[in-house]
Formats: structure tokens, C-alpha cells, sequence
């Protein structure tokens, strides 16, 4: 194929690649974002398999139509609350295949592949590939990057499914350990790009990548995760970009370093929203908050008050203005709709409804305005925390929806608990505080809630869109 064809077809996949993360800089046009990004990364694998000569248009056709299948019934079946381990795979599989491609390339290239063409067309040309170095360092940090992303990756996953390894699993002198095994693995690395004939040293190099990849997410829990995962996304896109240097690939160098800085910028702006060193998540989080000492006996004993929908309702038949705190809990009951209809009922009945918005509330960033805005709550209803904090003493009634970590008192109080430090919406500001939730249990911290024994708190005990749904029914019979 003409090689002008694929540039332009490049140059327009990276153009709109651009427009897309544009677009998901803005819940209004966000879906739109999100449309261009999936066409450009279409051109992008059709150019890439057309210009290689790598298969033929029948094959790319039934590969598209397999891929595309497997993906849109992923998309469909997914749970929202399972989004965030959904995109933890798939963060997993980009640093995967950053190793499997650069790696293949480099093996092409060395000539330790049966027939590789690309060794012989270089000696052809008078290249001799080890002294290549742009190629060889691109190489290794593809190698590097891809397998802690891969490894990191499943155990942030496993982490998230609560499959095993839950909140921070550190061990004495951890940090030292991290760094030990980080010194090993680059000078694996260096000793790659110096010694390129010896092949395996790729893989032992990738090995130790995947150790560090396993060290540094263990040890990670808490209020850290969402750093974490940022983090991670990030990554993905620098083991792309790397292998993008390797196969001269210009679309992957764009697509991937798109994604590494996005990431990066996410992760610093998770970082500030969490009151949290980058130092301190790079580096596994040893260093940080251990187990809490705070046991739900000593909090909840005796001090914990009941309540159901018609004395909520009550209490909001004299207020002026309602702040709703949603959380994971909400997305667990795909509650968003419901409390849509409520605010509009309080609000025909001349009372002011807003949303507070906690950064981590949920399972991933920007999950509580995600599920808002799919219930069509308008944005200017959405008050982020910074913004509704001063204003929380003037709240007459706060209802907080299946959150509890977003809320929890300790982060200030407890500095042992994992997520000290973290700012909290400060709810027990106002004068009254509802929060729905099914039991005492605890939250992703796994820790006691000291809010849900407050004076001014009483405790709804139900599912949250039939909490609301209660509610909003005895609003109506007011
Ligand atoms: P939490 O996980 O702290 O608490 C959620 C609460 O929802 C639980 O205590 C649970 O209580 C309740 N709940 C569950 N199902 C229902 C239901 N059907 N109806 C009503 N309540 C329900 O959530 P938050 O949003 O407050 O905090 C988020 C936590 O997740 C933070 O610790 C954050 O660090 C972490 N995290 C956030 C990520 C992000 O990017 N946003 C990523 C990874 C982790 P009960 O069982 O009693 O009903």
C-alpha cells in the first residue's frame, strides 16, 4: 500500500485521537469523545495490518467482526461497579502486549527468529541492530514498563474483586526490597542494551519487571488505590509509546503517549485530591498509614439511632437545603435515577437540592458524575467537595447514599487508619445527617465509621434506590 495512504491514514487516527481525549475532558461531550478516540483507534489497526502486509482484508475483516463482538458484549454486560476492573484488564493487556510486541521485534531483529526478515533486510542495508541504541533502549523500556503494568495490573484487579490480597499487604523493610529489585531490574536493562546477542537476558529482565510490577501494587491499598490505578492507565500508554520507537510506528508513539501523559495528569490531580505523596504510591506505600486500631464495638455500642422513610421525610418537609453525598453504594443499587426523581420533588416543593461530590467516591474516578449525568441530574447541581465543605453548616438536611470511607471522620482522626489524611465531605457539619446504607458493615477501608454514631446522624438500613424510593413516596403523602 502506498506509504502516503498510511501516513495520512495515521495522521488522521492521531488527529483524532487528540479530539477525543478533548472530548472526555467534559461530561456533556464526553460520548462524542469517546466515539472519535474508537474510530481513530479502527484506522490505526487497519492501516497498521495493511501496511505490513501482515493479513489479508478477509482476515482483518473477521478480526474486527471477533473484536468487535467479544467487546460489545463485555460493554453491555459489564456492571458499572465492575468498570474499574474492567479497565485494570485492559491496562493490563496494553503493558502485556508492549512486552510481546517490542519483544518479538527485538527478537526479529537480532535475527533469533527462523527466517526473520527484518534481520536480513538490515544487514542488506549495512545496519548492524546492536548498535542501534534508540531501538535497543525503546526495547528494554518496553520490557520494563509493559510487565509491571501487566502484573501490577492483575493484582490491582484481584485487589478490587476483593479475590485476595485486600488492602495493603507490606512486610518490614518493604521500600528497600522495592528498590533493590528496581536497581535489578534496570541494571538487567542496561545489560540488555549492551549486550543485545544474548536474547534472554530480555526475558530475565521482563521477569524481574513482573516482580517489581507485583511488589509495588501488594503493598498499595486504602485511599491509595485510585492512585494506583491512574497510575497504572498511565503506564500502559508509556509501554505503548516505547514500543511505538521500536516498530518506528508514529500512530503508537502519539496513541501512547496520549494515554502516559492523560494518565500522569491524572494521577497528580487524584494525588492532590487525596492529600497523597507520588513518592510515596511509586513506591509501594510502605510508608504510609497502617492497620487502623479502631474496633466497631468501641464506635457503634449503643449510640447508633434508626430511622426510616417517613420520619426522613418529615424531617425534610421543614428544610431549605439538601445535599445528597452519593457513593459506591448508590452504584450498587443503580439508585442514580430514583434520587433524580427525588430531587425534582423536593425541589417542586421549594427546596434546594445539591450533589456532593467526593474525587474517589465509587470504584473509579468521575464514577458518581458518570452515573448523574446518566440520570440526567444537571451539572450545575454538582458540588465539589472543596466548593460545598465551607458550606456544609448551612445544610439542613444531608443525605449520604450508600457512601461511607468519602465520609468517614477517622481519615482526620486516626492517623494508623489507611486512609489517614484523605479530605472527607464534612457531613456531621450539618444539622441533620441520613445515611443509607444496608448495615454497619464497613467500606473499601474496611474500617468503623465514627459519623454513624454521631448525635446528629441517624442510620436508614436499606437497599438505596428503595431507601429513596421510600422516601420520595413519603414525601408525596406529606
Ligand atoms: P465505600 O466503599 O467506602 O462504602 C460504600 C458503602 O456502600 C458500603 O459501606 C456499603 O454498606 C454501601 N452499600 C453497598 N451496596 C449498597 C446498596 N445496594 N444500597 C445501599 N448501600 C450500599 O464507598 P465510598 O464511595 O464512600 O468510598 C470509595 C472508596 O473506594 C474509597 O475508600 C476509595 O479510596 C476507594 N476506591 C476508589 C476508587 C476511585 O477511583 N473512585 C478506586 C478504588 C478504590 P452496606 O454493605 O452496609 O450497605
Amino acid at each position: 500500500m502506498n506509504v502516503n495512504i498510511i501516513n495520512l491514514a495515521y495522521l488522521l487516527a492521531s488527529v483524532l485521537f487528540v479530539l477525543g481525549i478533548k472530548g472526555l475532558t467534559s461530561p456533556r461531550t464526553a460520548v462524542r469523545g469517546n466515539a472519535y478516540s474508537g474510530l481513530a483507534m479502527l484506522i490505526a489497526v487497519v492501516a497498521t495490518l495493511v501496511d505490513r502486509n501482515i493479513l489479508t482484508f478477509e482476515y482483518i475483516i473477521a478480526g474486527v467482526a471477533v473484536g468487535a463482538l467479544i467487546g460489545a458484549i463485555l460493554a453491555m454486560k459489564i456492571k458499572m461497579t465492575d468498570m474499574p476492573q474492567l479497565v485494570a484488564v485492559f491496562n493490563g493487556f496494553g503493558g502485556g502486549a508492549s512486552v510481546l510486541v517490542a519483544g518479538a521485534a527485538y527478537l526479529e531483529i537480532m535475527g533469533a527468529l527462523p527466517g526473520g526478515v527484518a534481520s536480513k533486510a538490515l544487514s542488506a542495508a549495512g545496519i548492524d541492530p546492536a548498535h542501534d541504541y534508540q531501538m535497543l533502549i525503546a526495547t528494554a523500556a518496553s520490557g520494563i514498563i509493559g510487565s509491571v503494568t501487566f502484573f501490577g495490573s492483575f493484582i490491582a484487579y484481584a485487589k478490587l474483586q476483593r479475590l485476595f490480597l485486600e488492602g495493603a499487604t507490606a512486610f518490614p523493610g518493604q521500600r528497600i526490597v522495592n528498590l533493590l529489585v528496581a536497581i535489578v531490574t534496570v541494571g538487567l536493562g542496561v545489560a540488555m542494551v549492551l549486550q543485545p546477542e544474548n536474547v534472554n537476558l530480555y526475558w530475565i529482565m521482563v521477569a524481574a519487571a513482573a516482580v517489581l510490577g507485583l511488589l509495588l501494587t501488594v503493598a498499595i491499598g486504602g485511599a491509595d488505590m485510585p492512585v494506583v490505578i491512574a497510575l497504572l492507565n498511565s503506564y500502559s500508554g508509556l509501554a505503548a509509546a516505547a514500543t511505538g520507537f521500536v516498530l518506528q510506528n508514529n500512530v503508537l508513539i502519539i496513541a501512547g503517549s496520549l494515554v502516559g501523559a492523560s494518565g500522569v495528569i491524572l494521577t497528580k490531580i487524584m494525588c492532590k485530591a487525596m492529600n497523597r505523596s507520588l513518592v510515596n504510591v511509586l513506591f509501594g506505600g510502605a510508608l504510609g498509614p497502617g492497620e487502623s486500631t479502631v474496633s466497631s464495638d468501641d464506635v457503634y455500642a449503643g449510640k447508633v439511632k434508626a430511622t426510616s422513610g417517613e420520619e426522613v421525610a418529615m424531617i425534610m418537609d421543614g428544610a431549605r437545603r439538601v445535599v445528597i453525598v452519593p457513593g459506591y453504594g448508590m452504584a450498587v443499587a443503580q439508585a442514580q435515577h430514583a434520587v433524580r426523581d427525588l430531587m425534582n420533588l423536593l425541589e417542586a416543593r421549594g427546596t434546594q437540592v445539591e450533589f456532593a461530590i467526593h474525587p474517589v467516591a465509587g470504584r473509579m474516578p468521575g464514577h458518581m458524575n458518570v452515573l448523574l449525568a446518566e440520570a440526567e441530574v444537571p451539572y450545575d447541581k454538582l458540588r465539589e467537595m472543596d466548593a460545598i465543605n465551607p458550606e456544609m453548616n448551612q445544610v439542613d438536611v444531608c443525605i449520604v447514599l450508600g457512601a461511607n470511607d468519602v465520609v468517614n471522620p477517622l481519615a482526620k482522626t486516626d492517623p494508623s487508619c489507611p486512609i489517614a489524611g484523605m479530605p472527607i465531605i464534612d457531613v456531621d457539619k450539618a444539622h441533620t445527617v441520613v445515611v443509607i446504607k444496608r448495615s454497619l458493615s464497613p467500606g473499601f477501608a474496611m474500617i468503623p465509621n465514627p459519623l454513624f454514631a454521631a448525635d446528629n446522624a441517624l442510620m436508614y438500613f436499606e437497599d438505596a434506590k428503595k431507601a429513596i424510593q421510600e422516601i420520595a413516596q413519603a414525601v408525596k403523602e406529606l
